[in-house]
C-alpha cells in the first residue's frame, strides 16, 4: 500500500516539477502585449512585456532588434504597424543572442519582409542550425527554433547602417559565443545621448564556467564581456529583456510626462557591476577562482 502511493505521489510530483520548469522557461510577459513607444531619437520599443523588440526608422527603411519566439512576429508587427510603419520596411533583422526568446522567430520575419539578417560571427552556427549547435542547449529540442539564413556575418566593433542610422555591434560574450550588446548615438532635444541594448550578461542554470568542454574559453569570455560593458559610455539603459533595465516601471514614469525616464547612466553602472558579481561568485561557486 505504501509502496503504491509513493509510486502514484512520485510521477505526479515531477509532472509539477516539469511544469514549473517549463512555467520557469516562459513566463507570461514573454507573450504579454505592450504599448509600442518612442524612446528618442529614431528609436521605438515594439516588444512585449519582458521580451524586448527594438526598431531604427529611418528615411530608407528599418531596422529591427529582436524577432523574439516564434509566436512573437505577429505581436511585434502589430507594434510596428500601430507606431504608423510599414512591416515590409524592415530592411535589416539583429539579435541580442541566438537563444529562442531573442530569435525563433527570425526566420518568419526575413520571409514576410524580406530583410537582411545580420548576426555576429560565433552566434552564425546556432542560427542557421536552429539553436543545434548552441553549447548548453544543443541536445535540448525544448530550446530548438526555426533555423534562419544569415545574410551579413558580423565581427566584433563591425557597424550597421541605413539611411544615417547607424548602430555598433560590441561582442559581450559568455551567455552565448556571440550574444552581442548594440549601442547607437540617439539625436533628442538638442542633445546626443548614448544608448546601449545590453545582449546578455546572465549565466543560465546549468552553465558550467570551469572545464566546459563544448566552450572552454567561457569563462574569460563572460570576463571580457563585462570590460567591454563597463566601458560603453550609457545615458539610455535598454537590453534584451525588460528586467534587465525595469520597463515596466520606467514605462509608467514615462507615461507620466517624463519624457527622460529611460536616461539611467546610473542604472546601467549598478545593473553592470551586479550582474558581474554574479557571474564572479558563480565562477567561484565552481571552483574557477
Ligand atoms: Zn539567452
Amino acid at each position: 500500500m505504501r509502496l503504491h502511493r509513493l509510486m502514484t505521489v512520485v510521477p505526479a510530483l515531477v509532472v509539477s516539477m516539469l511544469s514549473v520548469a517549463l512555467d520557469a522557461q516562459q513566463p507570461p510577459e514573454w507573450t504579454s502585449p505592450f504599448p509600442p513607444f518612442h524612446i528618442a531619437g529614431d528609436l521605438y520599443y515594439v516588444g512585449s512585456a519582458d521580451l524586448a523588440s527594438y526598431l531604427v526608422a529611418t528615411p530608407k527603411g528599418l531596422i529591427l532588434i529582436n524577432s523574439n519566439l516564434a509566436s512573437s512576429p505577429p505581436l511585434i508587427r502589430k507594434s510596428v504597424e500601430a507606431l504608423g510603419f510599414k512591416w515590409s520596411d524592415i530592411k535589416v533583422l539583429l539579435i541580442s543572442h541566438a537563444h529562442y526568446d531573442h530569435c525563433a522567430g527570425s526566420a518568419e520575419i526575413v520571409k514576410e519582409t524580406g530583410a537582411k539578417y545580420e548576426v555576429m560571427d560565433a552566434d552564425v552556427p546556432v542560427v542557421e542550425s536552429g539553436g543545434r549547435a548552441d553549447f548548453a542547449y544543443g541536445s535540448d529540442k525544448t530550446m530548438r527554433f526555426a533555423p534562419a539564413h544569415v545574410d551579413r556575418v558580423l565581427q566584433d566593433g563591425d557597424t550597421v547602417s541605413l539611411g544615417g542610422a547607424v548602430l555598433a555591434a560590441h561582442l559581450t560574450a559568455g551567455h552565448t559565443r556571440g550574444t552581442t550588446t548594440w549601442t547607437m548615438d540617439e539625436r533628442e532635444g538638442g542633445r546626443t545621448l548614448h544608448m546601449v541594448i545590453v545582449g546578455s550578461p546572465n549565466v543560465n542554470p546549468g552553465y558550467k564556467l570551469v572545464r566546459n568542454k563544448t566552450y572552454p574559453q567561457i569563462a574569460s569570455d563572460y570576463t571580457q564581456g563585462f570590460a567591454v560593458l563597463r566601458s560603453l559610455p550609457c545615458d539610455i539603459f535598454l537590453g534584451a529583456h525588460g528586467g534587465y533595465f525595469d520597463l515596466q516601471q520606467k514605462y509608467e514614469k514615462f507615461k507620466g510626462g517624463d519624457r527622460d525616464a529611460f536616461i539611467d547612466p546610473a542604472g546601467y553602472k549598478a545593473y553592470v557591476a551586479d550582474r558581474e558579481r554574479a557571474f564572479e561568485a558563480e565562477l567561484k561557486r565552481q571552483g574557477g577562482r
